[in-house]
């Protein structure tokens, strides 16, 4: 196990990565994606060997928890070797994974045993033609029947992602945390980030803060403020009726969470992200691949990359495009 860490210059250890293992999706969320979207052609993304050469580089270099993403990762061929191959990297305590949830009828028990060890879903509508509508794509039965067969092949503590949209969705955030409560999941609710350009609802006009979605829920149940932290960007609730499950909020406009950020992204491409709310960004796929056996080039760049990992992102509430990727490029 590896003694090493990643510092960044404001002193915070960077012990958490969230890796992209495709920019492709079987959806096309209207907060997340254009309706034709042009993704990146095969030569240009990551092979499944080097996603798990980039993953070992930072779990030697101390990451401690490693997240899934695209995209929808489930998607990709040869994810299942994938998550086999990095779950068992000495030194990783959790490997988890973020999906739209359907394949996971299919992949559920396979990635449980492939060693992944919990899963976020995401979920926005319980409405079936709703649910079509801010998915372009979805099928809300088949969503729903893999967050069952998730539960039913052994994933525990597994949560639900819903990006609330005022006028769009906010008046199911209460069935939807009644649906939580019913399956004993816990559930965060996201308030919406500019990432690319949307042509569908105005972001700011479809702004619900954490604040608001609290409101709306202490209308039915009585929220308790918990200090508990998951490493990430979510601020917990627990409720009265329901203690066993959490209720995360994730905020980035309303509660700015930069402070005690641990984690960096690594798109599909090998861009390495240092913050979700700006460019900067290093180039890891032209260092492995132009040092092909000379991993040590690998992680120096690595190192070097703390460096300008800046102390906040920067988002705004208006409709003025501000980081121009989008989340599916982005890794969410
Ligand atoms: N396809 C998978 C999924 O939907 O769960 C994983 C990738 S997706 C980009 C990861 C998370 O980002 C999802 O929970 C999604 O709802 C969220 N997301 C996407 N675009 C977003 C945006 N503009 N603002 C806030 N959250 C967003
Ligand atoms: Fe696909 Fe996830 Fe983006 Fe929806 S949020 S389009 S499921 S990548």
């Amino acid at each position: 196990m590896s003694d090493r860490i990643l510092l960044d210059s404001f002193a915070r250890r960077v012990d958490y990565l969230r890796l992209s293992v495709t920019d492709r999706c079987d959806f096309r969320c209207v907060y997340c994606m254009a309706e034709d979207m042009e993704f990146l052609p095969r030569q240009r993304i990551l092979t499944l060997e080097e996603l798990y050469q980039l993953a070992e580089r930072f779990v030697a270099l101390g990451t401690r928890k490693i997240r899934l993403t695209g995209g929808e990762p489930l998607i990709r061929p040869g994810i299942l070797q994938l998550c086999q191959q990095i779950a068992a990297l000495p030194g990783l305590r959790e490997l988890c994974m973020t999906t739209n949830g359907s394949q996971l009828t299919r992949l559920a028990g396979p990635l449980f045993a492939a060693g992944l060890k919990r899963l976020n879903i995401s979920l926005d509508s319980l409405d079936p033609q709703r649910f079509r509508e801010l998915t372009r794509t979805g099928d809300l039965a088949s969503v729903i029947a893999g967050i069952d067969a998730a539960v039913a092949a052994g994933f525990r503590r597994t949560k639900l992602n819903c990006v609330v949209m005022k006028g769009r969705n906010d008046d199911e955030i209460n069935d939807l945390v009644a649906f939580a409560i019913d399956r004993q999941l816990d559930i965060s609710f996201i308030e919406e980030m500019p990432l690319g350009t949307i042509s569908e609802h105005s972001r700011a006009g479809s702004f619900f803060s954490s604040a608001q979605v609290r409101e709306r829920i202490a209308e039915r149940y009585t929220l308790i403020e918990s200090a508990e932290s998951s490493q990430g960007p979510s601020r917990y609730w627990r409720l009265a009726e329901a203690p066993a499950i959490r209720l995360g909020f994730i905020s980035p406009h309303s509660h700015n969470f930069c402070g005690t950020c641990n984690r960096v992204r690594l798109t599909v491409e090998g861009r390495l992200l240092l913050c979700l709310g700006n460019e900067h960004s290093v180039d890891l796929k032209a260092v492995l691949r132009n040092h092909p056996g000379h991993p040590q080039r690998l992680e120096q760049a690595i190192v070097d990359a703390m460096r300008i990992k800046p102390y906040r992102h920067d988002f705004q509430l208006n409709d003025e495009l501000q980081v121009v990727r989008f989340m599916n490029m982005t890794g969410g």
